[in-house]
């Protein structure tokens, strides 16, 4: 494709967040680039789960039907043995959000945005295409440098540039807004395996002592399983041998023993994630915003990523609508724009990173009295009403939007 030199909105990256916001904008008449560095959709794997909230805020919007054709899976609760023995279940059909999470492989997530974007008058797609470097004057962002699959580079002037380019955002450093970085104090190994027919819906945090096991039903027939390693301890693994990490996983949870034997068969089979989560302190300059993980990184801990991401482009599209039109035509957006939009989000962020945290801090736990303690709070919480109240506070958070800003579609702008 052709890129436009010229545009209202430079989204720097694709995924869950650039690719929602860019049809959201499109679909307010809005012309929109969205530039993402992979030429196809097929990516390794990410966050699939999308939590109830925006499960509702997605039909609202009216992608309910092009979900459904593309398929997903409902999870019906979330459930955590220790040592063997259940400690608590959240089931998810008791929350009043009236949705369960579903989780949905990011492709045909990301394929229905872009489908639903695709021929509406001012949206153009751009991939293979990477953001190389900030266009600026006078301290103010004016568009971005390109650069295309034949190594080509291209100025883009845009009116805001929104970096959506992920946990490692070039866009973010560039405009030299620093992330704070903590790194948790373990990283994920996830594999992938074929999900027996018996095996049922719940999602489940299996933990011996201060190892676990995340393991996720996921469409349309497999089971994601995240299993944390020590810190800097992919190269420690690999010296003990896959015969030892395979036996590992399935000292944590027996049931995988036989499916690990079939189908891990090298390390490539296995994908490495490095947590840590970040903190920006300023997500936005006069022409440029952050959204998804490039303003704020979470730990993998309820499956709160992409829930975040897509929230964020919710919140965001009406705003950057209100802002185009109260600007200048060439001006750009000035950054007091979107003041609400960043404390409202990050007080969202916030939350669900606290809460992370004290999950990590519990599954860390390793003496015989601190497992012992552990498992006697998480049986008491289990009994208490006060569950459903704390993760209804967590994982269906509102996300601060008009309810005239989700008809589907929203209207295009003359
Ligand atoms: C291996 C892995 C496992 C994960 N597991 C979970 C999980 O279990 N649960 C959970 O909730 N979350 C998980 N996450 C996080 C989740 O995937 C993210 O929170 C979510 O995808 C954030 O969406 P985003 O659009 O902000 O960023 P991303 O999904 O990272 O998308 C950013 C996009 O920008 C593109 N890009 C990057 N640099 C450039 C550039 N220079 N130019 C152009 N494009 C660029 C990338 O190709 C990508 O498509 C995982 C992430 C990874 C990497």
């Amino acid at each position: 494709m052709t890129i436009p030199t010229e545009t209202d909105v430079l989204i720097v990256g694709g995924g869950p967040a650039g690719a929602l916001l860019g049809c959201l904008l499109a679909r307010r008449g809005i012309n929109v680039l969205v530039a993402e560095k992979q030429a196809s959709l097929a990516r390794e794997f990410r966050g699939e789960t999308i939590a109830a909230p925006s499960v509702v805020t997605l039909h609202r919007l009216g992608f309910g039907p092009a979900l459904g054709e593309r398929g997903y899976l409902r999870t019906a609760a979330v459930s955590m043995r220790m040592e063997g023995r259940q400690v608590m279940r959240v089931d998810y059909g008791r929350f009043p959000v009236g949705q369960l999470p579903i989780d949905i492989p990011q492709p045909s997530l990301i394929g229905v945005f872009n489908e639903a974007a695709r021929s509406l008058p001012g949206y153009a797609y751009a991939p293979g295409t990477s953001f190389t470097r900030l266009l600026e004057r006078d301290g103010t962002v004016r568009g971005a440098v390109l650069r295309q699959q034949d190594g080509s580079s291209v100025e883009v002037r845009a009116r805001l540039v929104v970096g959506a380019d992920g946990r490692f955002s070039k866009v973010r450093k560039e405009a030299g807004l620093t992330a704070r970085i903590q790194p948790m104090e373990r990283d994920f190994l996830w594999i992938k395996l074929p999900r027996p027919a018996d095996w049922g819906n719940d999602a489940e945090l299996v933990v011996d002592r201060d190892k676990h096991l995340v393991v996720l039903p996921t469409f349309p027939d497999y089971l994601r399983i995240g299993h944390n390693i020590p810190k800097r301890g992919m190269g420690a693994l690999r010296k003990e041998g896959l015969e030892a990490f395979r036996a590992g996983i399935a000292a944590i949870d027996p049931r995988l023993g036989p499916l690990l034997e079939e189908h891990v068969r090298t390390w490539d089979d296995t994908g490495f994630l490095e947590i840590f989560t970040a903190e920006v302190d300023q997500w936005a300059r006069d022409g440029l915003v952050l959204i998804g993980d490039a303003s704020h990184t979470c730990t993998p801990i309820l499956g709160q990523g992409v829930n975040l991401a897509l929230q964020d482009s919710v919140c965001l599209s009406p705003l950057i609508a209100r802002a185009l039109d109260r600007t200048k035509p060439q001006d750009p957006v000035p950054a007091s724009e979107f003041s609400e939009f960043i404390a409202s989000r990050r007080k969202h962020k916030q939350l669900v990173t606290r809460f992370q945290r004290i999950q990590e801090a519990a599954l860390a736990k390793h003496t015989p009295l601190q497992t012992l303690v552990r498992r006697a709070r998480f049986r008491t919480l289990d009994r208490l009403p006060l569950k459903y109240a704390l993760f209804n506070k967590v994982i269906n958070a509102p996300h601060a939007v008009d309810p005239a800003d989700l008809r589907a579609p929203a209207p295009v702008r003359p």
